[in-house]
């Protein structure tokens, strides 16, 4: 993908596919769709990223700072539920431009992260049953 090669180099991954246990997880949650072309890299940010940010979504691609995303808790499924939140919005037609111009008035007020993290919250609620 040249999106990719241009902010990472061509040596970077592919990334990785969603696992059983996040498939079992987010299944009830999200489109078929989303979770079948999701793709993750883990340790992988592009260099613009800010710090206080710990993942970017472009597209399909899910991006996040290393050690950020901690599989089988709850904060890790709450972190991916949000992240693939994202992953939706843009098969549903929004850009990383949508994106920037709906953060003007501020990330908090941003109605893609207000849905992000509705989103993120409901479904870890669902498994509460996971160690945090
Ligand atoms: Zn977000």
């Amino acid at each position: 993908m040249l999106e990719k090669e241009i902010i990472f180099g061509k040596s970077s991954s592919k990334g990785r596919t969603l696992n059983a246990d996040e498939h079992r997880y987010f299944q009830p949650y999200f489109q078929a769709r989303t979770l079948h072309l999701a793709r993750i890299f883990e340790g992988q940010i592009p260099f613009w990223l800010a710090e206080k940010m710990c993942a970017i979504v472009l597209g399909q691609h899910i991006y996040f700072r290393e050690g950020a995303y901690q599989a089988n808790t709850l904060r890790g499924v709450e972190l991916l539920a949000h992240e693939l939140t994202h992953v939706e919005q843009y098969l549903s037609g929004m850009t990383f431009l949508k994106y920037l111009w709906a953060a003007r008035y501020g990330y908090n007020q941003n109605p893609y992260e207000v849905e992000a993290y509705a989103k993120g919250k409901y479904v870890g609620e669902k498994l509460h049953v996971l160690p945090t």
